[in-house]
């Protein structure tokens, strides 16, 4: 098969032919059909710390076809159409009972071995328990909508919203716009969003954000005049150095500030900016299975404004070259492979 690979750091990928993979016992083989790309591609391709291996087929945002089962195999049929939870537990713990696969203990001690990899290539084997059946409605471009999705929503759960609340979403990619939808789906009052541009803002509107803050200074004011007062909560989905510092300075007395941006590089935050106000600080990755269930369900039902964030599709052939252009100021929220174009 076809596969891009990760060659090191300052590489563009490559585009190999691998052998095909085989499915362990409790295995099935996908035919990947779309997969969308990450941020957290985007950061581990470059991070020397926090990076891929050498040799790894990125891509974790994907939807494919039931190809062949492993032996234990008892729920997955050849020809299922389906998308995977990223995150692989180890199927037998508490936390994995839970549908917490984040937090099963064989995650946690090693998760750059237990991440779901391989959708940027023609095939990849997936956990089969780790697999969600896409209902018939739901496109394989769909399919590979609902891993960022989920993301948004484990985030935005994690703010913990009362009914009515003002909403400061930092960034304008696809975390924070699909933070949008969900802020407004589970009540969320006003919803403003800040970024360096408008790129962002006709989808942020088109998914429910009330005001879209395109200039950097003076935020705070800009963001009450938008909100009707300073944020009750304020969802960093950025990942840039300073994000979270500004995010504490723009929350309200006793606010909440939620981090879903991924930076891995050193910041700094002044602490007694969140303790003159009491502030909760959390951070939010990933999501349970209940959350991954629940976007497969809300597409099922509709939710047409959720499809313009897919914006391109690329084949294997292009991915290299557009993949290293997701690196600069574009215009895509979120660009698939289609690794058999
Ligand atoms: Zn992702
Ligand atoms: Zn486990």
């Amino acid at each position: 098969m076809r596969a891009a690979v990760f060659e090191g750091l300052g590489t563009p990928l490559g585009i190999r032919t691998v052998p095909d993979p085989a499915p362990l016992p409790e295995q099935v083989v996908l035919r990947v059909c779309r997969c969308g790309i990450c941020g957290s591609d985007l950061h581990m391709s470059a991070d020397p710390e926090a990076g891929y291996r050498p040799g790894v087929t990125p891509g974790h945002e994907l939807a494919g076809e039931v190809v062949a089962v492993g032996s234990a195999v008892s729920r997955l049929r050849v020809g299922d159409r389906v998308t995977a939870m990223a995150v692989l537990g180890c199927g037998r713990c508490a936390a994995c009972a839970a549908g917490d696969p984040f937090g099963c203990p064989v995650f946690q001690a090693d998760p750059s071995a237990c991440g779901l990899w391989g959708g940027f290539g023609q095939y990849t084997v997936v956990p089969e328990r780790h697999c969600v059946v896409l209902p018939e409605v739901l496109s394989m471009a769909d399919g590979a909508l609902v891993e960022p999705l989920a993301c948004s929503l484990h985030g935005v759960r994690r703010a913990r919203l009362q009914p009515g609340a003002r909403v400061l979403v930092l960034g304008a990619g696809s975390v924070g716009l699909g933070a949008v939808f969900w802020a407004r789906r589970l009540g969320a009052g006003r919803i403003a969003v800040a970024a360096r541009s408008h790129r962002g803002e006709e989808l942020a509107m088109k998914l429910g954000a009330t005001a879209f803050l395109a200039h950097e200074t003076d935020r705070a004011a800009q963001a009450h005049a938008a909100l009707g007062g300073p944020p009750d909560v304020v969802l960093e989905c950025v990942g840039r150095p300073g994000m979270i510092n500004e995010a504490m300075m723009l929350a309200r007395l006793r606010g909440t500030v939620v981090v879903l941006g991924m930076c891995t590089g050193p910041d700094v935050a002044i602490p007694v900016i969140g303790l003159m106000k009491e502030l909760e600080l959390r951070f939010a990755v990933t999501y349970s299975v209940a959350e991954f269930e629940q976007v497969v369900d809300v597409l099922a039902r509709g939710a047409p404004e959720l499809r313009a964030m897919h914006t391109g599709t690329v084949g294997l052939d292009a991915l290299p070259q557009a993949f290293e252009a997701l690196r600069q100021p574009n215009d895509h929220c979120k660009l698939m492979v289609d690794p058999w174009a």
